[in-house]
Parts: structure tokens; sequence; C-alpha cells
């Protein structure tokens, strides 16, 4: 029988700085009278704005599959990639990182966990009080009015959009990826997981240059990463009592991530060659 086994997990942080107003949408009908039409999400409890993890990865993925030319073949309302066969889904960093939905029958038993996790991501204690202390339109956000001219009669319709204001951290993030082995534990596999961790960086790379949230085409939404950090969990770091984990990198880049040996590093931590 098949059997699959986590090795370990790359736990890959820093913080998203907003460069041009963010705005990630949230829902109208939970609104306060007096509220904008296009709100930003915010938590329920404390009401500040953050990034969910599920868009910061859905976009990832989004310009991923247009990197790689991943055919888009699933969705009705929003379509989206994911392979549907196991010799596609071999061949797919993109669904092998990301995942693919249970429902691909084909597919049932014969893929691995989905890799990467993305955890919900905060402000930043600096930017929570350097927002409670500015004169915003709302709790720490601003109201842009953006504009849309009706193309036969020239009619200027403005309609409001919440952003959380440039120049805000969020962070720390949190990126999780799961080092998995079938059946024998070898450095090929694990090597071969490691390869496929790359693309999280051409993920990060693209979006810096793409945009996150709405409004992207009109301006809004650039973010970059600042103050990226890599730390590695091997397996026995959740079995034993001091089993360190690895420390990689602090404070840097993405460039520096990808070239500071961490494959090696995280190949060390687990006794392979
Ligand atoms: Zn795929």
């Amino acid at each position: 029988m098949e059997s699959i086994q986590l090795q370990g997990k790359i736990f890959l942080t820093g913080n998203i700085k907003v460069v041009t107003g963010l705005h990630v949408g949230g829902d109208s009908d939970n609104l306060d009278i007096g509220g904008v039409d296009n709100p930003v999400i915010r938590d329920l409890l404390t009401k500040e704005p953050y990034i969910p993890g599920s868009s910061f990865r859905g976009k990832m993925r989004g310009l991923l599959d247009r990197h790689f030319d991943r055919p888009i073949n699933k969705g009705r309302d929003v379509k989206i990639h994911e392979c549907q066969d196991p010799a596609a889904y071999n061949q797919c960093s993109v669904c092998q990182v990301f995942g693919v939905a249970p429902s691909a029958r084909n597919l049932r038993g014969e893929t691995m966990p989905t890799r990467l996790i993305v955890r919900d991501t905060f402000l930043t204690d600096h930017s929570r009080k350097e927002l409670e202390e500015a004169e915003t339109d709302s709790l720490f956000t601003e109201v842009k009015w953006e504009v849309t001219i009706d193309r036969i009669t020239s009619a200027a319709n403005p309609r409001p959009i919440e952003r959380v204001p440039a120049g805000t951290t969020f962070g720390p993030f949190q990126l999780i990826y799961g080092i998995y082995t079938r059946n024998t534990v070898s450095s090929s596999q694990v090597k071969e997981e490691l390869d496929l961790f790359d693309i999280v960086f051409t993920g990060m790379a693209l979006l810096e240059d793409d945009y996150l949230g709405g409004s992207g085409s009109r301006g809004s939404g650039r973010i970059t990463f600042q103050k990226l950090g890599m730390t590695f969990k091997p397996r026995t770091h959740y079995e034993k009592k001091g089993t360190q984990s690895v420390p990689i990198a602090l404070n840097t880049d993405i460039e520096t991530l990808r070239n500071i040996g961490y494959k090696q590093k995280i190949l060390d931590a687990l006794g392979l060659q």
C-alpha cells in the first residue's frame, strides 16, 4: 500500500507593504449604515482590515497559471486552472504546489497533499498605531472616488472605493510549505519537493509587479514584500521536545532567498545528501 509521509515544513514570513492604496473587497451586505459601497474586508472582532490568505494565495496562483500557460479549464463564474488527470498533474508545478479540489475524480488517491498554506495577514503594530493616529476617512481606511465616464454621453459616474492607505504594512505573513515523500524517504524525492517550492518565489515576484485586491488596473493594490525570513521545521520538531527549527534566513528579499542555498540546508537538517 502507498504511504505519504511529511518530512518537514518550510516557513516563509515577512511583511507586505502597501505601495498604492489596497482594496481587498469585503461584504457590502454587512455594512454599517453610512458605510461605503465598496468596503474592504475587515476582521469581524477587531474591525481592522486584513489580507485574507485566500486572496494572497489565489492571486499568486492566477499569476502563475498565466505565467506557465496553464489551461483555464474549470469553474463557471470564476474560471480557473486545475489539472484533471494524474499525467497532467504530475507535470504541473502549479497544481502540485497549490493543490486540486477533491472533486477531480480521476485524481482521487493520485495526488499529494496540498503543499502550500497561506495564513491571513494582519496589520503590523506600527501601522495599526499610525492609522489610529491618522485622520483617515473611516476606521483605518481612506475612501477613493473613482470616476467612470459614460462613453456615449460623457457623463461622469463617480463611485467610492474604500482602500487601506499607501504606506500601511501588514505582517508578518506566513506561507507554509509541506515537504512530503511517497513510500520511502530519499534525497531525490526531497530535492524534487524543494524544486517545486521555487514557484512560490516566482509567484511573489510576479505579484509585486501586478496587484493585490481590486481596482488594480486603475492604480490600486501595488505591494512589495519586505523583511523576508525562512525557517525549516523537520518532522522531528513535532515529535520531540528540544528538536529545534532550523533558521535559514532573516530580514532579506526574494532574490537573496532564492540563492541562499536553502535546499542544501534543508537536506542537511533531514540527514540527507
Ligand atoms: Zn495543473
